[in-house]
């Protein structure tokens, strides 16, 4: 009978381990074939050259090394936008993001999104699936393989692409310390998002990690929320600052509240200042971010002085904020909206 070749992606190093005694070798072995792929960007065993032959060809026999496949890579300054082919035809998205501090990747945790956000492209067609850790890393590994021609490096990994991480807990929670461990990015320099999923950051900030968690918050009060973000029927705004608070308490980390600007919707100074009145005393940041317009939606981005103008209100009162650098608009960098572009070309 033929097998089916076992992708040594997929495998967990205990279950490579596992593999590779069921082949009648070593379980360090594991360890070396894990530096060859995620270290050193190799993909085929007939290169790694500390492997005895004998393992070579078993591998090659019963085992294979299968990456998502690229389908696309679209730039603009300084920004890439990457749609993936996962093994069983589904698409994800990644964007890299070049900073004064490094390089950033914002990797995709779902195939689509269950939680409906009504400014957001993901939201559009639902969930489809959750992703598994290893197509969670291996965003990043195959974004790190293009930056090792110009001899860069993938710096800060920002989970939060298409999807929602934590309704994929613990695929994410995973693929957190598999990013140190098997790409060297550590937990200091990885930031999760979430639209509010309050049980979860309380799960999240006693695992001990030491991730910066970011809260989307785009409106103080409950409902607009309610509108914007159907989650907040859940999961109320009070609700979701109050474990934000928590989680900055516990962890120590500085939770970072994203904030997109919608013209005359949420961008007054009012909402400036109920926003600070929310925040006042926790630790956290405030990043106010122009909204990529989605055809279709009804909502127009705010301008560039009314978000500077609630800039300077939460500043005033004492709320660290910065407005970010819009990157990537022009390539539809707002998560979902490669995949789906790319759907729509498809279907067309
Ligand atoms: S904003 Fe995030 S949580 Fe909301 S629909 Fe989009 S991907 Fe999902």
């Amino acid at each position: 009978m033929v097998g089916i070749k076992r992708n040594i992606l997929a495998m967990q190093r205990n279950e490579l381990e596992h593999f590779l005694e069921t082949l009648g070798e070593q379980k360090f072995r594991a360890g070396q074939i894990i530096d060859w792929v995620y270290k050193k960007r190799v993909f085929d065993f007939t290169a790694m050259s500390n492997l005895p032959q004998r393992l070579i060809r078993r591998l090659l026999a019963d085992a294979c090394i299968r990456v998502p496949v690229v389908l696309k890579r679209q730039s603009a300054r300084h920004t890439t936008k990457y749609l993936f082919a996962l093994e069983d035809g589904d698409t994800v998205e990644s964007v890299l993001m070049q900073y004064h501090y490094g390089h950033a990747v914002c990797v995709s945790t779902q195939v689509g999104c269950g939680m409906g956000c009504l400014f957001c492209a993901s939201a559009v067609g639902g969930k489809k699936r959750d992703l598994l850790a290893w197509e969670i890393i291996a965003q990043v590994l195959l974004i790190q393989k293009d930056l090792d021609v110009q001899r860069q490096r993938v710096s800060h990994v920002t989970i939060m692409g298409t999807g929602e991480p934590l309704d994929n807990y613990d695929a994410v929670v995973c693929a957190i310390r598999l990013f140190g461990e098997y790409l060297g990015i550590g937990q200091r320099r990885i930031t999760v998002s979430t639209c509010g999923l309050v049980p979860k950051i309380e799960r999240l900030q006693s695992e001990q990690l030491a991730v910066t968690l970011s809260i989307s918050l785009h409106a103080t009060d409950n409902a607009l929320r309610d509108r914007l973000m159907p989650i907040n029927r859940r999961y109320p705004v009070e609700q979701v600052v109050a474990a934000g608070r928590q989680y900055g308490k516990v962890t120590g980390r500085r939770v970072s509240y994203e904030y997109i600007m919608l013209k005359d919707l949420n961008d007054r100074p009012e909402h400036a200042r109920k926003l600070a009145a929310l925040l006042s005393g926790s630790l956290c940041h405030v990043n106010l971010i122009a909204w990529n317009v989605i055809p279709g939606r009804p909502f127009a981005p705010s301008d560039r002085a009314a978000i500077e103008r609630f800039s300077a209100v939460l500043s005033k009162m004492g709320i660290p904020v910065t407005i970010r650098r819009e990157m990537g608009g022009e390539i539809q960098a707002a998560c979902g909206q490669l995949r789906r572009g790319q759907a729509e070309v498809e279907t067309e």
